[in-house]
C-alpha cells in the first residue's frame, strides 16, 4: 500500500540541522503516527512520504518554506515578567498569547531578563532547513471517523 491522501502512516524519524546535529528523534517517544493529507506533519516532509510504503527509508531535506517558514525579525519583542504566568521563565519555554486580529498564537522564550521577557513568535525551527532521516514502519487506510476528526486515532494517535 503506497503513502496517499487518507492513509495512517507509521514513521520513525531523526531529524537533523544543517550542521548535523539532532534537533529531534522518534527515538525517545515511539514512531510518530500521522493522518496523511491533512497537514499534519510540515509540507515538504508530507509531499516527499507520498508514494512510499512500508520499508522505504528515505533521506529528506526541507526548505523553510515547506517546514516551519522564514524566521520574520519582526516577531520578537519584549514582555514584562509582571504579564507572565506564574513561574519562572526559562529559555525554551513556550507561552499562549492572541494576536491583536484575536488568533491564538505560540510564543517562545528566547531571553530572560531581570525585569522582562524575550519571546519570539517565530517557531524554533522557522528559517532552518530541515534534514530527516525516515523511515515508514506502517501504512494503513483511515477509518472513517479519522477521516472526519483529521488525524489519527489509537495507538500513537490522539482520544
Ligand atoms: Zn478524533
Amino acid at each position: 500500500m503506497l503513502i496517499a491522501k487518507d492513509s495512517v502512516v507509521s514513521l520513525e524519524y531523526t531529524l537533523r540541522s544543517d550542521a548535523g546535529e539532532t534537533l529531534d528523534s522518534s527515538a525517545g517517544e515511539g514512531p510518530l503516527v500521522y493522518l496523511h493529507g491533512y497537514e499534519n506533519i510540515v509540507p515538504g516532509l508530507e509531499r516527499q512520504l507520498a508514494g512510499k510504503q512500508k520499508g522505504d527509508a528515505l533521506q529528506v531535506s526541507v526548505s523553510p518554506e515547506e517546514g516551519y517558514g522564514p524566521r520574520d525579525p519582526r516577531k520578537t519583542m519584549e514582555v514584562p515578567r509582571s504579564q507572565l504566568p506564574p513561574g519562572a521563565p526559562q529559555v525554551g519555554m513556550m507561552l499562549r498569547g492572541q494576536s491583536q486580529a484575536g488568533d491564538i498564537i505560540s510564543l517562545w522564550i528566547t531571553a530572560v531578563g531581570p525585569d522582562s521577557v524575550t519571546v519570539d513568535g517565530n517557531h524554533p525551527m522557522a528559517g532552518r532547513t530541515l534534514h530527516f532521516d525516515v523511515t515508514v514502519l506502517d501504512v494503513r487506510v483511515a477509518t472513517d471517523e479519522e477521516r472526519a476528526h483529521g488525524h489519527v486515532h489509537g495507538p500513537g494517535g490522539h482520544h
